[in-house]
């Protein structure tokens, strides 16, 4: 990508006393009400620079002007030329953070998770040949070509895939003509997507579907329930598109129930297994579905009894208000699967609620089993997937915790 052009003035920031020592440690955001002096107004997606009160370069980063996350730090330290050969080295670091951790086996994985990766407030995933981009931050498209241009030659996709998180949708079709699913290169989409993860086949569709079409952040706590899976009649509790579903089952199973509210996603975990038929373990294994509210679901089944259940419901705290109905609801989750258990069941129950955190998170689950008066002993807890290894305290959101009862 190029160098900023300058027909005006850089943009010049002055911030208050916390921000700059936010920024020194690391801190990738900048906070409309952190900033105490401008050189003049900022447009969408320039670079600003922050200087500190003795006038020294602090950082740069993408300006927006709307935002009340007004600067998305890309750079701190010592003054930097932003050119072309600077983004490529910053795709390449993404890149060659990952090396080595999926073979061809796994096709669906994430190259950038934003701001983790020097890239704030982008996302690309990898969907076999497909690429999917996603921005949290209008502040990308004014340098939208550019990013393209530079993902195009450095990862050669046959397609990549524009998803825009709502609050740039506005901006994106009024100033730039784009709208979510906007296939930004290569052939248009002409259903869902297929890729591998561990062997696995599965579909994403990238253009409606949730995230970027999948949940890739889960395919570590998935490899888990495989080995947990051997023998067990498994609840898949949010099952989405199936996809610990599979695991379960190529681990060895005895039954897998997928439960969900949506019957757009029992049908993908259908077509999911469909795809796998050829996976002998995956052709033997009963294989149900129950739409329903798990929570209602959860409280009304004394009679149906499980070996290994799943909770892996969506963010339940999406603001910070929503935080203790949050902590109250997995309590409820947790509850309900414990008294589904048999004896030397297991619990698997994850959190993507960035406002709870790990220990409220893992907490409540230890206390509802404390509730339930089953014993149980925590076996493992696990967090962020390497290929999305967050950087700072905003950006870590999984954890998933593995009971075993008596
Ligand atoms: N475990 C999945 C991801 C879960 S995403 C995976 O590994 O891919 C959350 C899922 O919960 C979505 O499919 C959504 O339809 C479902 N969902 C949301 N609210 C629900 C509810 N009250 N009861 C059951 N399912 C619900």
């Amino acid at each position: 990508m190029t160098v900023e052009p300058t027909p005006r003035k850089r943009l010049r920031l002055r911030v208050t006393a916390a921000a700059e020592t936010a920024i020194r440690s690391g801190h990738p955001w900048v906070y409309a009400d952190s900033v105490r002096e401008a050189n003049r107004p900022g447009a969408l997606g320039e670079l600003a620079v922050v200087y500190d009160r003795q006038d020294r370069f602090l950082a740069l980063g993408l300006f927006d002007p709307e935002s009340p996350l007004r600067l998305r730090v890309l750079h701190a330290g010592k003054p930097q030329t932003i050119d072309e050969a600077w983004w490529e080295a910053r795709l390449r670091a993404a890149i060659g953070r990952r090396a080595g951790l999926f073979d061809e086996r796994t096709t669906g994985h994430r190259w950038i998770y934003g701001e983790s990766d020097g890239w704030p407030g982008l996302v690309l995933d990898r969907y076999g040949e497909t690429l999917v981009l996603k921005l949290y931050t209008a502040a990308w498209l004014p340098r939208l070509n550019e990013v393209v241009d530079l993902i195009r030659r450095v990862l050669a996709p046959r397609r990549v895939v524009l998803r825009l998180s709502r609050n740039t949708q506005a901006t994106a079709a009024k100033e730039f003509a784009l709208t979510e699913g906007t296939v930004l290169y290569g052939p248009s989409v002409d259903g869902p997507v297929e890729f591998l993860e561990s062997g696995l086949r599965f579909e994403a569709d990238v253009i409606r579907g949730q995230k970027t079409g999948f949940f890739l952040d889960q395919r570590e706590n998935r490899r888990l329930v495989e080995s947990l899976a051997k023998g067990r009649d498994v609840l898949n509790a949010f099952s989405f598109s199936g996809g610990f579903s599979l695991y379960a089952v190529r681990g060895g199973a005895k039954s897998v129930t997928d439960l969900d509210i949506s019957a757009h996603a029992l049908e993908s975990a259908q077509r999911n297994f469909a795809l796998n038929k050829n996976d002998p373990s995956v052709a033997q294994c009963p294989h149900r579905a129950i739409q329903a509210d798990a929570f209602e679901w959860l409280g009304q089944q004394p009679q149906r009894r499980f070996d290994l259940v799943i909770l892996d419901p969506p963010s339940l705290a999406k603001r910070e208000s929503e935080r203790a109905g949050a902590i109250q609801a997995y309590g409820k989750l947790a509850e309900g699967a414990l008294k589904i258990l048999r004896p030397s069941g297991f619990l698997v129950a994850a959190s993507c609620s960035a406002h709870v955190s790990t220990e409220e998170f893992f907490e409540t689950v230890r206390q509802a089993a404390r509730r339930s008066a089953r014993k149980c002993e925590v076996i493992q807890t696990t967090g962020h997937p390497p290929d999305h290894a967050a950087a700072f305290a905003e950006a870590r959101y999984l954890k998933c915790v593995y009971l075993r009862l008596e």
